[in-house]
Order: C-alpha cells, then sequence, then structure tokens
C-alpha cells in the first residue's frame, strides 16, 4: 500500500521505476512505460508458474462414430452379435451406438478402438483452450544507463 509519486493515487501494487535517473514508486497506471526496477505489495497476484504440463483436454468422441464402427466391423466380417460377445456388450446396445443414438461410454470407446482398430477419439482443437494472456515485460535496466556516472577526476 502506498500513494503514487506521479498521480497521487493509493494503491495496493505500486511499481518502482526509473524517471530520469530518479527513482520513484508509483501506481500501474504511471509505471506504463517505464523502466520498472521492481514491483511491489502484488502478494495474491501469482506470478504465472510454467506448469510441468500443460493441462491435456479431455478426448472427444469423432463425428460419424456410428458409422466408423460400422464400417470397420464390416470390413473385418464380424457380425454385430460376434462383437458383442467378444467385447462382453449387449448387442442393443451396439446397435444403438452404431446408430448414433447413443454414445459409447468411455470403456466401450477403449474396447472397440482395440477391437476393431479404430480411432474414435480427437483431441479439442486447440483454439477451443483459454490462452492466458501474458504479461509484457518492460525491458530490464541495464547498469550503464546510471545517469550520475562519475567523471574520472585527473
Ligand atoms: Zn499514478
Amino acid at each position: 500500500m502506498g500513494d503514487c509519486e506521479i498521480c497521487g493515487r493509493s494503491s495496493d501494487i505500486l511499481y518502482i521505476v526509473e524517471l530520469e535517473g530518479a527513482r520513484m514508486s508509483v501506481c500501474e497506471r504511471c509505471s506504463k512505460g517505464k523502466s520498472i526496477i521492481s514491483k511491489i505489495g502484488s502478494e495474491h497476484e501469482a506470478p504465472t508458474r510454467p506448469s510441468a504440463r500443460e493441462e491435456e483436454p479431455e478426448d472427444e468422441i469423432i463425428e460419424g462414430y456410428g458409422e466408423k464402427i460400422r464400417k470397420a466391423r464390416e470390413a473385418l466380417g464380424i457380425p454385430m452379435k460376434v462383437l458383442a460377445e467378444r467385447i462382453n456388450e449387449k448387442e442393443s446396445n451396439l446397435v444403438r451406438v452404431e446408430n448414433e443414438r447413443t454414445l459409447p461410454t468411455e470403456k466401450l470407446v477403449v474396447k472397440l478402438e482395440r477391437e476393431l482398430n479404430i480411432k474414435l477419439l480427437i483431441k479439442p482443437k486447440a483454439d477451443a483452450r483459454n490462452s492466458k494472456i501474458k504479461k509484457g515485460k518492460n525491458e530490464p535496466l541495464t547498469l550503464g544507463d546510471i545517469a550520475f556516472r562519475k567523471e574520472p577526476s585527473d
């Protein structure tokens, strides 16, 4: 907490900026475009932590899954009844899935994929994900830019 030395506004977060060689603590708005040396008082604003692994979006069942199942099954010459027995599912349930009247369960999808050697799941489109907006950082201040450099005296 403190007051901005430029506009006088009190702010939870203050930035130490360097302005023409002088250091000032200013609010976020006044820090824009200036050389930020440090930021103070922003405890609840967690820094963006690079997570080891991006969250995997859940797989989605493909469009036309019923047809794909049927075609794969027919290509292998497996009657519905036989397939149902092989994967231990009710034939009526498989018929509904093939007709796309019901979505196969995750378990059934796995069994069908393995039995028929097909892919029924796809990754959702990447652009559907919320992309976090990264905050632009000001360029770091170089120590060589100190305004009041001592001249070597003779
Ligand atoms: Zn200000």
